[in-house]
């Protein structure tokens, strides 16, 4: 265990960071939402069927999470079904597809949230036509993550919640809509950069993890490349971290300061 701990190789110190405000520090105000909402979760959700202590605030995820589902189940996000119930007319509708905006809507029945869930790599494909929100958390969170992400320390699902949601709150703050294809493309590379290709591989017997990138440059021309086997691994997604910060210390060490890192992870 102590041995799969990788410190930083330039020294950086640790540090504690407070995950639930946006700078890592502590604040008073954060702390009190949080004690307040652990210790005493409101009279009605114990109501619901859902098992408030197991699966939401002792779940293997963050406290921003856990919040953000206690706060989906209070129908407490401004979604547009939400908004309509606390008389705002305006802004109820599907930014994707422009169908009223209810919480199953926006987390299963649109088509938007269906690409989200049939790229996660769950062993079985999901019925998203039917299921409700409330009655949601008992089926997610049985479902097993394929290799090899090695996604096992917590419920992927939370996250996918998470990212429907940032994903439609990025949208309406800005012109194009969330795209699963181009945004790559979009963006303007600087003119010197490198293209870093990585790659991980992990064995499960051994816990040896196998790294490999190579650096082109925009036209695709071999710039250099690198490979190594490092011990004391615990999952295929540390594998494709290794892959990573063995890359970026070796772009460092080429003087490739403008770096597009591409990455099964
Ligand atoms: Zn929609």
């Amino acid at each position: 265990m102590i041995m799969s701990i990788r410190p930083s190789q330039r020294g950086a110190q640790d540090a504690y960071i407070w995950l639930p405000s946006k700078s890592g520090e502590y604040t008073a105000k954060t702390g009190y939402h949080i004690s307040r909402a652990l210790k005493d979760p409101p009279a009605e959700t114990q109501q619901t069927s859902i098992n408030w202590n197991a699966d939401i605030w002792l779940g293997h995820f963050s406290l921003k999470i856990k919040l953000f589902l206690w706060k989906i189940l209070q129908k407490a996000l401004p979604t547009g079904e939400n908004l309509l119930n606390r008389g705002l007319f305006d802004s109820t509708c599907c930014i994707h597809c422009g169908e009223l905006e209810t919480t199953e809507h926006l987390f299963f029945r649109c088509k938007f949230a269906q690409k989200v869930w049939s790229l996660a790599p769950f062993a079985k494909n999901l019925d998203l036509s039917t299921i409700i929100f409330d009655a949601s958390i008992n089926v997610l969170k049985r479902l097993v993550c394929l290799p090899p992400t090695g996604i096992s320390a917590g419920p992927l699902f939370p996250w996918l919640y998470w990212t429907i949601w940032t994903a439609r709150n990025h949208y309406l703050g800005e012109e194009t809509p969330p795209s699963f294809t181009k945004r790559g493309n979009q963006r303007t590379l600087h003119p010197d950069t490198v293209i870093c290709f990585t790659d991980g591989a992990w064995k499960q017997d051994t816990a040896i993890a196998g790294a490999g990138w190579i650096f082109t440059n925009r036209e695709g021309s071999k710039l250099d490349s690198g490979s190594l086997a490092e011990p004391f691994a615990s999952s295929p997604l540390m594998a494709e971290a290794i892959a990573i910060r063995s890359a970026l210390i070796h772009a460092l060490e080429k003087d490739f300061l403008h770096l597009q890192i591409k990455s099964d992870a």
